[in-house]
């Protein structure tokens, strides 16, 4: 095992990755920016260094400064987190070229799932099922393309190879509206991802967001830990997530997960890692891989019972995996809402002081976060300040056991979207479960304030 540890992020997966680091006996360093003095985790820090200004670019984005202080405080290895460099294949590189482990996959893992083409591809050849589209990227010919897109039959997406994060994509319901589409999310990809190259897949109108947790080991071992619904998504961001995804038969969660597990084995996969499917009529499509621990991680930790951080840790280490499939026991249900410094309803981002936090508890409640009374959200990162996880033996009693959570919590001082939160876990559709990933934007224009 590792001496120590070196969390390459902020806010609260760096206090997460603390916690790991702890609990495994390991010390870790905190690298935080000129913005981030105060955070919790940097006081709670074994060792802390200040690695630039506020800005992203010049302090979490920032290779050299992250690598340099690796050296200088002699740490083994760097948990990159999500988000920032977590999946940026030239950084995961630099970082064993410089002699410390990254821990993550391979850089070339990395790299093949970060274009999406190339994953799709790579998935294709795995047997893992894919949305209908274009093979490969879209040809320049728009002939070709208006000839694609009536293979696949409208309304088709069309989706930026280097996209993420819910950007650069555009939906065409019409021929006449296709190559100009095209042309403008190749220009907004060749700007915003440095890729101008674009493929197409068939738009589904109503699918469920259902995702595989996989970890694989460097002694060829992989198992998946089971599923999570993030159907309730605005702007194609997840606002809270569950597991199990309600009313899926288990037989067919089984199979998809069984084709995760046995592609990550073909690809030499390392490390923790999630499948992203659109789920739509009793069928799973795949859209993307993700080579990183992911903010709702926590709601398959306590349906597994596995630390899913710690299992990245003792792989990157070079441990192998303590458990196999048949060892995997999913028991009871989880949500997990996530707390945005923003306004409930319409959603613009809340910085600033928080004047008073008291944060939930109780039998099945988790929470993760960095913030606490006194402190200040700053304006320069994501809006997220915590997340509430709840657990219970069915989701009735999870449901109301985040009811209890929500209402117990107060924040004051900022706006939070907790609110919102509070109507949708009483909300007559969600509570039956199964709802779509356009359901949460329905119900916005339906409880316009
Ligand atoms: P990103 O990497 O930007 O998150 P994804 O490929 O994971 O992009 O897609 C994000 C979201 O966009 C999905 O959760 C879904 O809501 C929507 N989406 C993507 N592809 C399709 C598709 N073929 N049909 C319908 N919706 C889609």
């Amino acid at each position: 095992m590792f001496k120590k540890i070196l969390i390459a992020n902020r806010g609260e997966i760096a206090l997460r990755i603390q916690r790991a680091c702890r609990e495994l006996g390991v010390k870790s360093v905190v690298v935080y920016s000129e913005a981030d003095r105060d955070a919790k985790y940097v006081k709670l820090a074994d060792e802390a260094v200040c690695i630039g200004p506020a800005a992203s670019s010049q302090s979490y984005l920032s290779m050299p400064a992250i690598i340099a202080t690796a050296e200088v405080t002699d740490a083994e290895a760097i948990h990159p987190g999500y988000g920032f460099l977590s999946e940026n294949a030239d950084f995961a590189e630099r970082v064993e070229r410089s002699g410390f482990t990254f821990i993550g996959p391979t850089p070339e893992s990395i790299r093949m799932m970060g274009d999406k083409v190339s994953a799709k591809q790579a998935m294709i050849r795995a047997g893992v099922p894919c949305v209908p589209g274009s093979e490969g990227a879209l040809p320049d010919d728009p002939k070709e393309i208006v000839r694609i897109a009536r293979s696949v039959g409208y309304p088709v997406i069309i989706k930026a190879a280097g996209g993420g994060g819910g950007r650069g994509m555009r939906v065409v319901h019409t021929e006449a509206a296709l190559v100009n589409a095209v042309q403008m999310t190749r220009t907004e990809a060749g700007a915003a991802f440095g890729n101008p190259e674009v493929y197409m897949e068939k738009f589904l109108e109503n699918p469920r967001h259902i995702e595989i947790q996989v970890l694989a080991d460097t002694h060829k071992s992989a198992v998946w830990l089971g599923e999570r619904d993030c159907s309730m998504q605005r702007r194609h961001q997840k606002i809270l997530e569950e597991a199990p995804a309600p009313g899926i038969p288990r037989r067919i969660i089984e199979k998809i997960g069984d084709r995760c597990a046995a592609a990550c084995r073909k690809m030499n996969y390392r490390g923790a890692g999630t499948f992203e499917f659109l789920y739509e009529n009793g069928e799973f499509y795949f859209i993307e891989m993700n080579t990183r621990v992911q903010v709702e991680h926590p709601v398959t930790e306590l349906v597994t019972g596995i630390d899913i951080v710690q299992m990245q840790i003792k792989v990157a280490a070079g441990e192998k995996l303590p458990f196999t499939q048949r060892n995997i026991v999913m028991r009871g249900h989880s949500i997990e809402c996530r707390i945005n410094a923003e306004d409930p309803f319409k959603f613009t981002p809340s910085p600033g002081r928080i004047t008073m936090w008291h944060a939930p508890g109780g039998p099945g409640v988790r929470v993760d976060s960095h913030v606490y009374t006194n402190y200040t959200v700053p304006p320069h990162y994501d809006s997220m300040i915590g997340k509430i996880i709840v657990h219970g033996d069915t989701r009735e009693q999870a449901l109301a056991r985040m009811r209890i959570a929500l209402s117990e919590t107060v924040v004051e001082g900022i706006l939070t979207n907790i609110p919102l939160h509070r109507e949708l876990m009483v909300d007559a559709k969600f509570v039956e479960g199964g709802t779509n990933i356009h359901y949460l934007e329905g119900w916005m224009s339906q409880h316009k304030r």
